[in-house]
């Protein structure tokens, strides 16, 4: 056992560990990925050969009876990040856990709740706020290159994958559609922007792909923030071909960001005013390094992590407020979705 290092389990054989995470906690110099679950020992023990892990588990509690385990990323469907977290809260483990922290906000704020108590730390993986794309852009805001803002517009309409059109199209119970899929990283995008919650929000919501009729895979919304700011949002998983991006207006200017609503670093993000158009210079790292690194620095005290578990239960929160406008057909004050 290597003292200095900070050896993980990985709860959930899902693609995001597959395609991102395991190697972002290897790029990372404590990093080390000792353990795997899922509920298909055979597919955990296929993860674990493709991606050299040492132990394959069909159990979770067997994973964290592994005393050198101090850290698990949680990436299984929706539903289960809430008895995972706090299976693993309850075995004294630091948590990584995928968006949304539960299917409901009172629910994700037990998370909270528990890792306080327990003493552990607790992150939401909120990756958009951790892209150099965003980061410019929240920087020009925070600048005032736009002058005042007074509106955004948020372009996150794409589409799944083949192998992803399973439990988020056809799994209801399992926390399924765009609004638990997408929404909730809108919303976390848009606070970071800001850095306040919006008051109210109105949306509709459709299905209208192949996925089962009661699942939405398609929802447009507008958010009305503090100092009459406005922000209209287009979420969807049947837009094969629209630019995925971000537009924030001001007084002074707006600020064009394009093909930055991924997992992928990349996109560009230009600045309007009156002087014309200036693209701003962008080095693009892997979002989800910065997620390992903050969360690292938060366990051995030296930092935070990039979206904590109130950021988390916040998003989760403006995401339901998202799905009870589409459900009711009325415009939704957040202060009162629960
Ligand atoms: P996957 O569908 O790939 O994985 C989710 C779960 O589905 C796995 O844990 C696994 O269960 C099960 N599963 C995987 N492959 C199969 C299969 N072939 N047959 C049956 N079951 C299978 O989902 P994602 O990786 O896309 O998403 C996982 C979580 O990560 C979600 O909560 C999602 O919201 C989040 N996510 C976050 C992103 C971000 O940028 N923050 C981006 C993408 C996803 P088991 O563990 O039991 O094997």
């Amino acid at each position: 056992m290597d003292e200095k290092a900070l050896t993980w389990g990985i709860v959930g054989a899902s693609t995001i560990a597959r395609e991102w995470i395991v190697d972002s906690i290897r790029k990372h110099p404590l990093g080390r990925v000792k353990a795997v679950t899922s509920s298909d020992l055979r597919r955990a023990e296929e993860f674990a050969s493709q991606m050299n892990i040492a132990d394959a588990y069909d159990s979770l509690a067997s994973l964290l009876a592994d005393r050198e385990i101090q850290a698990v990323y949680i990436s299984t469907k929706n539903d289960r990040h809430l008895s995972d977290a706090l299976e693993a809260i309850s075995a004294g483990k630091h948590v990584l856990c995928e968006k949304p922290l539960a299917l409901e906000p009172s629910d994700a704020q037990t998370i909270v709740d528990a890792a306080q108590r327990r003493g552990v730390v607790l992150a939401t993986n909120h990756h958009l706020r951790n892209m150099e794309s965003h980061r410019a852009i929240k920087r020009l805001m925070d600048e005032g290159a736009v002058g005042v803002v007074n509106s955004a517009r948020v372009f996150h309409a794409g589409s799944l994958p083949e192998g992803l059109k399973t439990w988020r199209l056809h799994e209801k119970g399992a926390g399924a559609g765009v609004i638990y899929d997408i929404s909730v990283h809108n919303a976390d995008l848009l606070r970071f922007y800001f850095g306040v919650n919006p008051l109210k929000i109105t949306a509709i919501a459709t299905t209208a792909g192949d996925g089962d009729r009661e699942i939405e895979d398609s929802v447009m919304s507008v958010w009305e923030f503090p100092n009459n700011v406005l922000v209209q949002c287009h979420d969807s998983f049947v837009v094969p071909f629209g630019p995925r991006g971000v537009e924030v207006h001001g007084s002074k200017g707006s600020i064009l960001g394009l093909d930055i609503m991924s997992q992928t670093p990349g996109g560009r993000v230009v600045l309007r005013t009156a002087e014309g158009d200036q693209e701003i210079p962008l080095v693009h790292k892997v979002a989800y390094d910065r997620s390992i690194v903050d969360f690292i620095a938060a366990i051995q005290g030296t930092g935070a992590p990039s979206a904590t578990g109130d950021d988390g239960v916040w998003s989760l929160r403006l995401a339901r407020a998202v799905a009870r406008s589409a459900q009711i057909g009325q415009t939704v004050t957040v202060g009162k979705v629960q």
